[in-house]
């Protein structure tokens, strides 16, 4: 089989609409364009009906019901939302709220915002293995602390928080817990019930689905939760969320959902084979590299790793034929490592020159390869050009060197 370039293993930042997602939203555009809070016309219940398939299409995926799905324009307002809404209609309650360092900027942001509004946030660290400690979490609770606020899956080292775990220990202290769960639903087992998550954030562009359409779960039983709304006007979504919804976005949503529901078993098989097949391809052509985050509890089509001694901007220019991540968030004007693989204990230079691989339903072995072979020849051309490298070779420890000038 023949590969074309260039080769897309960025899944962890969006995954293309599978085609059987775009035939499900195209009758919803120009046939069935009603409004779905349309109540008193065909074309509004028709559209209705779409949206409410898929409510229980997503809801199945996660385990809810139907009506704890509130639609949202993606996870970033899903976790505005839950978080900042939970923060007002439990105020009285406490103004504490406990959240992890290497949480994705939609959840981080949104603390700090509440933080300059008044709240106290604590920001657990995590260990080497990117997973928080369930005791330094225990430890942080008061009698002020109205959410925990943690990540399924990692979005930069796909690595798997012990969400069940801290589910139960926020119901043991009747606290409430919200998951960013964009990362992991549609590609794990995840079950809202089992974990005791009282609000998920879910992201359609993340499962096979289009961009900008998004969800937030909301328990209405054990306990019944409550927000307030962030945007105002109309009452749509019982009263959480106003706006009329994108109805094709949400229909392809709804379709993305069952699909991962009756495929993620096999997908994450076939993906965990690929991923295990391209980290000992890595690790057979190459010394000195290191995975960042727990190899065990991790996502099945997810890898990071850093490769020492090379210097991340030619890393990436090297292999500029594959669409990867890298630990460098060259958004910025300041060149910043990456704060999740800092908040590992990775070095500046580790976190550069790391690369996130992402997996997804399109990736073939073929694909593995040319990305395994190019970087060894990428890595292996420009350690020729590293003094550091050579000296580590002999025997050097660079730790305890002695830099003289002369
Ligand atoms: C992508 C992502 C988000 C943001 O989702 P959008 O739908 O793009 O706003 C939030 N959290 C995690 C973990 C993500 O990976």
């Amino acid at each position: 089989m023949s590969i074309t370039l260039p080769i897309y293993m960025d899944y962890h930042a969006t995954t293309p609409v599978d085609p059987r997602v775009v035939e499900a939203m195209l009758p919803y555009f120009s046939q069935h364009f009603g409004n779905a809070a349309s109540r008193n016309h065909p074309f509004g219940w028709a559209a209705e009906e779409a949206v409410e398939t898929a409510r229980r299409q997503i809801a199945d995926l996660v385990g809810a019901s139907p009506k704890e799905i509130v639609f949202t324009s993606g996870a970033t307002e899903s976790d505005n939302l839950a978080i900042k809404g939970a923060a007002e209609m439990y105020r009285e309650k406490g103004n504490h709220i406990i959240t992890c360092v290497t949480e994705h900027k939609a959840v981080i942001d949104t603390c700090k915002r509440l933080e300059k509004d008044g709240w106290r946030v604590t920001y657990l660290p995590v260990r080497k293995d990117g997973l928080i400690g369930l005791d330094e979490l225990r430890a942080a609770i008061t009698d002020k602390t109205i959410l925990i606020t943690i990540m399924a899956a990692n979005n930069e080292i796909g690595v798997l928080q012990p969400i069940g775990e801290i589910g139960a220990i926020a119901k043991e202290k009747g606290i409430l817990f919200h998951t960013d769960a964009v990362q992991a639903v549609g590609k794990i087992p995840f079950n809202v019930g089992e974990l005791k998550v009282d609000m998920a954030s879910i992201s359609a562009h993340k499962m096979y689905g289009p961009k900008g359409v998004g969800a937030l779960y909301v328990r209405r039983r054990n306990p019944r939760v409550l927000l307030s709304a962030m945007i105002d006007g109309g009452g749509h979504e019982r009263g959480m969320r106003s706006g009329t919804l994108h109805v094709p976005g949400i229909a392809g949503f709804g379709k993305a959902a069952e699909l991962c529901r009756l495929e993620m078993e096999a997908d994450g098989r076939r993906l965990r084979e690929l991923r295990d097949y391209l980290n000992e391809r890595l690790h057979r052509g190459l010394d000195e590299i290191y995975i960042n985050g727990s190899m065990e509890r991790r996502l099945p089509h997810s890898l990071n790793i850093s490769f020492a001694y090379v210097e991340g901007e030619s890393l990436l220019m090297g292999i500029n034929d594959v669409a990867v991540s890298s630990g460098s968030a060259c958004t910025s004007a300041s060149l910043e490592p990456s704060y999740v693989l800092k908040a590992l204990g990775a070095g500046d230079d580790l976190a550069h020159s790391s690369i996130r691989f992402g997996l997804g339903r399109w990736t073939t072995k073929e694909e593995c390869d040319y990305v395994a072979d190019k970087l060894i020849s990428v890595v292996t051309r420009l350690r020729e050009m590293s003094p550091l490298y050579e000296l580590a070779k002999e025997g050097v420890d660079l730790s305890t060197m002695q830099w003289t000038p002369h």
